[in-house]
């Protein structure tokens, strides 16, 4: 006898309907599965089997063939269980065909029969889309957010064949265990002093501009990088979504049933894989760092130790806010728009110009700066040195301006940005006419380029949107220079 179930795969981030078909018939025992399925798929097989036989349901010895349909679509992970278990217990009678209909179902069995989370529940209850949905009872929160009450969840396999048997009816999904918020950001109250650091993080997240903060070991690099994200508006309920949806396409952890709504700070380290910075690495095409950074923060620490290639696989999303990931399993894009923010030291001894105490070789020194291409440092808006705290900050009393005074500050600076009437590519801003001077020298004497005119324009304009000023002034393209200063540590 055949059967048909209605289920999903994730492909990236993004759900595909799977029909599982199931196919009981006489001859040789036996189980197979076709229709493009990775390893995990395959290892159903196993599952499927110890799961019906503790949940004391029947095992056909007969011949067990279970296609995924459309053959051509890769099937990944290991959601597909559940609906092959379904489609089994179908097919060989156990269950009514009628009991399906109108439902899809994902989860993973364990082999004692239960039910357990599958990454991208977001995605896969986008694709079975108008069905019904029958998931694990851990996943029913993370599928709601998408399709509210048309979710049911089930602890085990036998739990869910009482329910379509009808003897039993939808178990209560648990009461939301209060699962702390992620701790929001650290303050900027603890930064003592570093008023140009703080002043560049002000800047960054009003205008969102690209940050490269270049100094010394110590001089508070991180610290403040791990400060900005605080200083960003909560994300609007689009933008949650689509963070949430990453999120769970990785199989991280999120709040229970709720949407991240806070922008991501992610710190990848200079020895993760390229593939784990951009995403891929399997069938199932698991989204990258630039892709969990999206809406947010990706900091890079120690930027010169990243690879070469890691640093170029940055190019594109930086570009085009997106990222392709071509794998054997093909070709899928991910979101990929973050403000970059990066941070490295002058030089490899960290001593650099600034302290005057660099044993670096002029040899060596030029190998480091050569690590940042001009095209990537290019892409900074903004470009600060930073030194050490003198001691006397250090020792000071008075804590720092908290985060939420700078916060402050930037929403109503996007907010004036926001109502302004959006500039066409490539327009400058209303400039005073010191500061159109000003720009016009710089140019002239070689100290900007054409790149480098429209990006201290950009920053000026932030700058005066921080002040509540409608014409950018003197004052304001002064420090949009001075904010971009540190590139002569790094241009060779
Ligand atoms: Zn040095």
């Amino acid at each position: 006898m055949l059967a048909a179930v209605a289920s999903a795969t994730l492909s990236g981030a993004v759900g595909r309907p799977v029909s599982v078909e199931v196919h009981v018939s006489n001859g040789l025992p036996g189980f197979t599965i076709v229709g493009l399925p990775d390893a995990a798929v395959r290892e159903a097989r196993d599952r499927v089997r110890a799961a019906i036989l503790s949940s004391s349901l029947p095992w056909p010895m007969r011949r067990i063939t279970a296609n995924l349909a459309p053959s051509g679509v890769r099937k990944g992970g290991a959601g597909l269980d559940l609906p092959i278990a379904i489609g089994l217990l179908v097919a060989a009678g156990e269950l009514s065909p009628d009991c399906t209909e109108g439902l899809a179902f994902c989860g993973e069995l364990g082999l004692n029969g239960s039910l357990r989370h599958v990454p991208g529940m977001i995605a896969l209850a986008d694709a079975t889309s108008p069905l019904g949905m029958v998931v694990p009872l851990c996943d029913v929160r993370e599928a709601a957010l998408v399709r509210g009450d048309d979710v049911h969840g089930a602890a085990t396999l036998g739990d869910l064949t009482r329910i379509l048997r009808g003897q039993s009816g939808w178990p209560e999904v648990p009461a939301q265990s209060v699962v702390p918020r992620a701790p929001s950001a650290p303050d900027l109250s603890d930064v003592r002093g570093q008023a140009v650091g703080r002043r560049a993080l002000e800047v960054a997240a009003a205008g969102r501009h690209h940050l490269l903060m270049i100094g010394p070991p110590g001089s508070g690099k991180t610290m403040l990088a791990e400060r900005l994200a605080g200083l960003l508006p909560p994300l609007p309920p689009a933008d949650a979504l689509t963070v949430t949806r990453i999120h769970s396409a990785a199989g991280c952890a999120l709040p229970d049933g709720a949407l991240l709504d806070r922008p991501p700070f992610r710190a990848p380290h200079h020895q993760a894989s390229v593939v784990s910075l951009v995403g891929g690495g399997s069938w199932s095409l698991r989204p990258g760092e630039v892709s969990l950074a999206t809406h947010g923060i990706l900091f890079l620490d120690e930027l010169g130790e990243f690879p070469v290639a890691a640093l170029e696989a940055l190019r594109q999303p930086l570009e085009e806010g997106a990222i392709r990931v071509s794998r054997a399993g093909g070709t899928v894009t991910f979101p990929a728009a973050f403000l970059l923010v990066a941070a490295m030291n002058p030089c490899p001894c960290g001593e650099g110009v600034y302290e005057g105490a660099c044993t670096c070789t002029p040899a060596s020194r030029a190998r480091y700066r050569r690590r940042i291409s001009a095209p990537l440092l290019d892409r900074f808006d903004l470009v600060v040195p930073l030194s050490r705290p003198d001691p006397d900050e250090l020792l000071a009393r008075t804590p720092g301006e908290p985060s939420a005074a700078v916060a402050a500050r930037v929403a109503a600076a996007r907010a004036r940005a926001t109502a302004r009437v959006a500039p066409g590519p490539g327009s400058r801003p209303e400039l005073a006419p010191d500061a159109e001077a000003l720009l016009a020298s710089k140019l002239r004497s070689g100290d900007l380029s054409a790149r480098g005119l429209h990006k201290v324009s950009r920053v000026a304009r932030t700058v005066a949107d921080l002040a509540g000023e409608g014409v950018v002034s003197f004052a304001h393209v002064s420090e949009a220079l001075s904010l971009r200063a540190g590139r002569a540590a790094v241009v060779v």
